[in-house]
């Protein structure tokens, strides 16, 4: 059987799908990734502005370049991949959908079980007092603070160097120790954490397949490798009705 058949027809068979997507899956929408071509602002890295200590530094300068990504999310919309995982959900018996993106498209288009384990770009943290509000906000003001307690907001992002939330990581654990197909969209595989989730999920004996338009480090500890873009692929997984 050709390959994209085979992979459709165990993604059928399953009555637990899990899924995790990193920033490829938005590249198709026009989303850049951080490294890619157009991942940098003012010659800055992520690494260097997505951390707590450049935001303690300068919080002014790391709500700039946020806005420039709120900037550049809020007018992209999600694509045939992210509509595509939807349909998936809405015929899978139990799907979770974990995403390392930030930028809330899987929300946009539809998918209904997320776990956004770095967080969401149109989320602020409240420093003082912990209050999570949503802000949609395009540019927001700088410097933001928070209607409660007038403490300073942050973005509600996972920075480099920060750990991730563990109930999100124990509800992602606990899905990939129980699914029966796990889709691996877009993802590096250079942050860390996307290893042990395919690990975890392979371990407990579920058919892994990884979509990218490269060759990753996970490529080897995956049952399938489909290179291509996502919002090609991720389409010809999911049976048409
Ligand atoms: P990454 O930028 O490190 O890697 C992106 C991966 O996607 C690469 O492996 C690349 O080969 C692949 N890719 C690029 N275009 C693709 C396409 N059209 N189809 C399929 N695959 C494609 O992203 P990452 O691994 O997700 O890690 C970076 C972290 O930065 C993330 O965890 C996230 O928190 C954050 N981030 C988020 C966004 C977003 O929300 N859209 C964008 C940039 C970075
Ligand atoms: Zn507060």
């Amino acid at each position: 059987m050709e390959k994209t058949a085979r992979i459709r027809s165990r993604i059928s068979n399953a009555s637990s799908i899990a899924v995790l997507t990193g920033a490829g899956i938005s590249a198709d929408s026009g989303v850049p990734t951080f490294r890619g071509q157009d991942g940098l602002w003012r010659n800055f890295k992520a690494e260097e502005l997505a951390t707590p200590d450049a935001f303690r530094r300068d919080p002014g300068l790391v709500w700039e370049w946020y806005n420039w990504r709120r900037e550049i999310i809020a007018t992209k919309n999600p694509n045939a991949a992210h509509h595509a995982l939807v349909k998936l959900e809405r015929h899978a018996q139990s799907f979770i959908l974990i995403t390392q993106n930030v930028d809330g498209l899987h929300g946009k288009a539809g998918s209904k079980n997320i776990t956004e384990i770095h967080g969401n770009i149109w989320k602020t943290r409240c420093t003082a007092c912990g209050d999570i509000s949503h802000n949609f906000d395009v540019p927001i003001s700088i410097l933001p603070h928070c209607k409660k307690c007038n403490g300073l907001l942050r973005p509600h992002i996972v920075w480099f160097g920060e750990s991730l939330d563990p109930a999100d990581i124990k509800q992602s654990m606990d899905a990939l120790h129980t699914c029966e197909v796990l889709l691996v969209i877009g993802t590096s595989g250079i942050v860390q954490l996307a290893a042990s989730f395919i690990s975890a999920a392979k371990g407990a004996g579920a058919y892994v397949v990884e979509i990218n338009i490269e060759e990753t480090p996970n490529s080897y500890l995956v049952d399938e490798v489909l290179a291509g873009r996502a919002s090609d692929v991720v389409p010809l997984l999911v049976n048409r009705d």
